[in-house]
């Protein structure tokens, strides 16, 4: 039932050459359910050639015939849409209803990318002298090394992938060593569907490994990670050496200012929904509640209940709402923040510990009054934990949500137009959504400020990344 992982390297589908794997686990049971090849530097090798002249064929492929192979991918992805959610489901624990959401999502990403690609217009830019015609071309910047995570398989990998292929750049994508699987069927669906078994690698194996090799390769002409700011920091550094192009989509620690003018049945039912989504394991789940006085019990109540009412279980269960995280680390992880809020007197109203001793299941888990010196309140929790605090005014709260270093999304609930102008103005964030959770759509910006990273994922803006504009002067001879 649950597919073989292969590496994907010049046109065939493979194991490492050292024939070397590593096991991958369903996170709902902790049993071994496959294994994944570990790439050598023989095995990147391959793929850097490949990915060399995979680039030179594709962008000599007009735009809009790559879009019609990428629309073929989509469709490839609708049909297979159920085979490929339980295949998520197993490997990385989400709720299967949340997985055929991921997977139908990252049809509509794909269609929209073929469409823009097509519109990656230059620009003629009047000339002082007569006769000379001044021109902005956009290129494709060449192979892409792209590194994506774990918590949507697919969604993380179909905006990099996207992206690239509707400019003409070839890919390696080092995919995620817990969940390769699904991610690797979204591959499938673009060689399926046309994409030259050259223009896109699939590679696993010890990811700095892998990272350290890729990004300081000439073939490679940029990056793309979706991770963990320590890490992003490390392979942007690595490719600030090296002068490669750079696309961050890091870590975040959300905050969810509820005014006390809000609607707050609205507000409990999307931050609730929002905060316990895929176990919590997203970057833009709002993480700090930041909760005016003057309604944070009624706001504290209402939310624990609604967190008390998840029904948590084996994501294959139609019936569960959220499933296991990830990993036994994650389990760990989560300890490790409970513990810490309770030394540093936060109250715990309800959950707190790993259920069961099967599978990685953790409670949803509310804390209130937490100390700003709580781990909570500093790191990212990735995980089902909220952490609410109330404010009496709104510089309290703007000066609480612009506190750390993360700056990915942010959310804020009111019924006052000039309360929601100023959180959009004075919340130092990417992404701001207000009155309700409008993110991560195909065709708008999707990315951080500060130490949550730069570049976008989605939007216009998104395919910027993989264009150079090339000035080209001409006069007549
Ligand atoms: P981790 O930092 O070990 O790994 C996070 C991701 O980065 C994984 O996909 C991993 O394969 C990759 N990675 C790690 N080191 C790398 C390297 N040197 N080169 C290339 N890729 C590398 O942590 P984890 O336990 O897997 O996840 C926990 C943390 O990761 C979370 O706290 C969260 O901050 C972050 N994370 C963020 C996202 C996101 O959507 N931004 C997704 C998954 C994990």
């Amino acid at each position: 039932m649950y597919p073989e992982v292969k590496l994907h390297i010049a046109g065939s589908w493979r194991a490492a050459a050292s024939g070397e794997t590593r096991p991958i686990v369903n996170p709902a049971t902790a049993e071994e359910i496959g294994t994944h090849p570990v790439a050598t530097t023989a095995d990147l090798d391959e793929a850097l050639e490949a990915a060399d002249r995979g680039f030179k064929a594709w962008r000599a492929v007009s735009a809009f015939e790559r879009g019609k192979v990428m629309r073929k991918a989509a469709e490839l992805m609708r049909q297979r849409a159920d085979d490929i959610a339980r295949i998520m489901t197993l490997e990385q624990g989400k709720p299967i209803a949340e997985s055929k959401a991921e997977i139908l999502g990252g049809a509509d990403t794909i269609d929209w990318f073929a469409e823009e690609g097509r519109r990656a217009y230059g620009r003629v830019i009047p000339a002082r002298a007569d006769g000379v015609l001044q021109l902005v071309v956009r290129e494709p910047v060449g192979p892409v090394a792209a590194f994506t995570p774990w918590n949507f398989p697919v969604n993380q990998a179909v905006r990099k992938l996207s992206a690239a292929l509707c400019t003409g750049c070839s890919v390696i994508l080092k995919g995620p060593e817990d969940t390769p699987a699904s991610c690797a069927e979204l591959v499938r669906a673009f060689l399926d569907a046309g994409v030259p078994g050259d223009v896109l690698g699939y590679v696993l194996g010890v990811p700095a490994d892998i990272s350290g090799y890729l990004v300081p390769h000439p073939v490679i002409r940029k990056i793309s990670f979706t991770g963990s700011t320590p890490v992003g920091k490390q392979l942007a550094a690595l490719a600030g050496q090296h002068m490669k192009r750079v696309t961050m989509e890091l870590g975040g620690h959300a905050p969810a200012i509820v005014f006390g003018d809000a609607d707050l049945d609205k507000a409990v039912k999307i931050l609730a929904a929002n905060k316990f989504r895929n176990a919590g394991q997203v970057c833009v789940a709002p993480t700090r509640f930041l909760v005016h006085e003057s309604v944070l019990d009624d706001f504290t109540e209402r939310f624990t209940a609604a967190a008390k009412a998840i029904k948590v279980g084996d994501g294959l269960d139609p019936q569960s709402r959220m499933g296991p995280l990830v990993h036994a680390r994650r389990v760990t992880a989560m300890e490790d923040f409970v513990a810490d809020a309770e030394t540093s007197g936060a109250e715990l109203r309800t959950g707190g510990k790993r259920i069961g001793n099967q599978g990685f299941f953790f409670e949803p888990t509310v804390f209130t009054n937490v100390p700003l010196s709580a781990r909570m309140m500093n790191d990212e929790p990735f995980g089902p934990i909220a952490a609410i605090n109330g404010f009496a005014d709104e510089e309290e709260a703007f000066t609480e949500a612009n506190r750390l270093a993360f700056g990915l999304a942010a959310y804020a609930y009111t019924r006052s137009t000039d309360t929601a102008e100023k959180v959009a103005a004075r919340v130092e964030s990417g992404m701001v959504s207000i009155n309700h959770h409008g993110l991560a759509l195909p065709e708008v910006p999707f990315g951080g400020m500060k130490d949550s990273g730069y570049g976008s994922e989605g939007g216009s803006e998104a395919i910027e990344g993989y264009l150079n504009a090339k000035f080209v002067s001409q006069a007549r001879a």
